[in-house]
This record gives structure tokens, C-alpha cells and sequence, in this order.
């Protein structure tokens, strides 16, 4: 068994789901665990959540939450997880506030004021380096940086607009175009940044997920030798992980549709695919190869023509896994373009 890594990888590009022999939480020492879409959604916990992550923190995973959100701290972030019944402290929640901070310390003299266009976490995670933040482009900051606040208005994107119209190095905590709310799909901090490039042009330095300093400041945070990505989103958090060189978990309790996983391209493809975090308890299914297709639990899938096909019985996520071979072996390093509708429908996904 490889856990490393090539979970499932084949020649640099991952073809299948990797196959694990032990509950994921005993093989991997920490989970790197996105919070909207798998631990909560619009303010109440995902079912099966609370148990599984319990369970897996009593077997001795150790449990961090990495998030792109920086308009809160981490002690408000640990404070809604330990209202969930998830006992949580402030250093077990990363967020890109933290990880573009130490991207613009790495560059701008110690002590620097950096124009803050964002909310609190945003600061708070600027003067944990040194740094001061300011409000407008007069203040003459070294630096200027976005994040996401949703009480951000006209005058305080027009500062931004000024400064990097002025030079000012720029930067991003994330650039997510969309942020999932309670009444729909709204803004996100990349939108944000786009009003501003459109008016200064140019384009900023993006720590948060999937560039590579949000990875490293989960894994400078955590200490995790073995870490197992954890998320719904395939550009963000599974593509965070195939950077970073590390494994990852799936679950379909966020964005992601069976048919969104089987089109991915091979950095958008996780190592692992569950419904839900019961998947962090288990065994994870080999799927094999026969010729003919592929094989996983009671499915056998393939790629037909421009269709794909599914037949047998059992555990539909066991279909799914199949699947994914069949699509990713017949789409290399590209898309699956093949007719998924009817498997899905056989599967009933
Ligand atoms: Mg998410």
C-alpha cells in the first residue's frame, strides 16, 4: 500500500482513487479540514460532521481547519466549531489572513504599514507579523492587501485602487470568485479583486488555497508530518493538495456533483472520494483494472464510445469510484468529455 502521495496515481497524472487498507484517520496524522461545504453550511453542521470528526480526533487524528475566509479570526472560526460540540482553539484554524501576512513580512521591511482592505481577521493577522495596518493610500504603505469582508464598501476598494495604481506591492488573501451564503451564491474576494484591477490593472500575489503559501502555512502551523487534505472544492482545496504534494478526501456534502468529479482535469482529482466525513472511519475500496474497465466493490464501469457505463450493485459510491477511473484513464491529462447522464442516473446520483 502506497499512501504517499501517488494514492492512486499513475505516471504523474492520478487515474483512479487510491486505495487505503486502514481508516484514513489511522493512516494520515492530520487532517487539513475545509470548513464551508464539510464541516458546515450556512451556519448549521453537515450531518455525520460532529461524530465522524469526534471519532476521528479520539482515534488520535489530529484535526485543523483551513479556511480561504479572511474576514474572521481564528478564535471567532474556534468559537463557532466549539458551539458545534467540536472543542476547538484558535490554533487549529488556519486561514488565508495568516497565510498572506507571512507572504508580505517575507518582503516589506519589519514594522511596515500595510493598507488593509478587509475585516478583522485580516488585521489581527497583519500585526501578528509586525506589521501595521492602515486605511488609506496616503498612509504610504508598503504593501497593500485584500481579503474578504462583507461590510467592505466603495471608498475602501477606491484606496486599494490607489495604491497599486501608485505601485504599492498587492496582494490577495485568496481570489474565490464566489462565496456560497445562506440566500445564494454571492461575491467573493476574487471578484473584489477584479474591481480593482479593473480599475489600477495589474494583478496581486495570492496566498490562500490552491497557491502554494496556504498549504505551507497549514503545514508550518500544524506540524503534520501526514496530513490528508480534507475538502468539497476541487480548484480550491483538492487542487491546494495536488501542489502541495500531499493526499486528499473528497466528500460530496459541498459543490462538487459526481459530474463535476468525473470531468476533472488530473490537478482537480483527489486522491479519495466520500459521501460525507463518515468516510475519514473506514477503509478506503481498491479499484482495479480487468481489461475490460474497471472494477470497485460490486460496479464495474468503462468508458464506451462517448458514453460512460455502470453495472452491478452495491455502495453507488463504489460505482462512483469506478467511474472516476474509467473517466480519468480515458481523459489522461485532460477532461473527460464522455456522456456521464445515464451511469449517474443507474447510480442514483
Ligand atoms: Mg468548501
Amino acid at each position: 500500500m502506497n499512501e504517499q502521495r501517488s494514492a492512486g496515481a499513475d505516471g504523474g497524472e492520478r487515474r483512479r482513487p487510491g486505495g487505503c487498507g486502514r481508516a484514513l484517520s489511522a493512516a494520515y496524522d492530520t487532517a487539513l479540514l475545509d470548513l464551508d461545504g464539510v464541516v458546515y453550511a450556512g451556519g448549521q453542521a453537515i450531518a455525520h460532521a460532529v461524530e465522524s470528526l469526534t471519532a476521528a480526533r479520539d482515534g488520535g487524528m489530529h484535526l485543523a481547519y483551513v479556511t480561504n475566509n479572511a474576514a474572521r479570526t481564528p478564535e471567532a472560526v474556534a468559537g463557532q466549531l466549539s458551539g458545534f460540540g467540536l472543542p476547538t482553539t484558535a490554533a487549529d484554524v488556519i486561514t488565508s489572513a495568516q497565510a498572506v501576512a507571512r507572504l508580505i513580512a517575507e518582503q516589506v521591511p519589519a514594522g511596515s504599514r500595510v493598507l488593509a482592505i478587509g475585516g478583522e481577521g485580516l488585521r489581527v493577522a497583519l500585526r501578528e507579523r509586525g506589521l501595521v495596518p492602515v486605511a488609506s493610500a496616503d498612509d504610504d504603505p508598503a504593501a497593500v492587501v485584500q481579503g474578504y469582508d462583507p461590510a467592505l464598501d466603495w471608498e475602501r476598494l477606491a484606496e486599494a485602487a490607489y495604491a497599486v495604481q501608485r505601485g504599492v506591492p498587492w496582494f490577495a488573501s485568496n481570489t474565490d470568485l464566489t462565496i456560497p451564503k445562506e440566500r445564494g451564491i454571492a461575491p467573493g474576494n476574487g471578484a473584489l479583486v477584479e474591481v480593482v484591477r479593473i480599475a489600477a490593472g495589474g494583478a496581486p500575489q495570492v496566498a490562500g488555497k490552491p497557491q502554494p503559501p496556504m498549504h505551507r502555512e497549514t503545514v508550518l502551523r500544524t506540524g503534520a508530518r501526514r496530513p490528508l487534505v480534507v475538502g468539497d472544492r476541487l480548484d480550491t482545496d483538492i487542487e491546494g493538495a495536488w501542489n502541495g504534494g500531499v493526499d486528499s478526501l473528497l466528500v460530496l456534502t459541498g459543490v462538487t456533483t459526481p459530474a463535476g468529479l468525473l470531468a476533472a482535469p488530473p490537478e482537480h482529482r483527489p486522491s479519495y472520494v466520500a459521501a460525507d466525513l463518515r468516510g475519514l472511519l473506514v477503509p478506503q475500496p481498491e479499484v482495479t483494472g480487468d481489461g475490460t474497465g474497471f472494477r470497485c466493490g460490486g460496479w464495474h464501469a468503462a468508458a464506451s464510445g462517448a458514453e460512460l457505463v455502470v453495472d452491478g450493485a452495491g455502495d453507488p459510491l463504489d460505482g462512483l469510484r469506478a467511474l472516476c477511473a474509467a473517466a480519468w484513464t480515458a481523459a489522461g491529462a485532460g477532461r473527460c468529455t464522455a456522456d456521464a447522464a445515464g451511469a449517474l442516473r443507474q447510480l442514483g446520483m
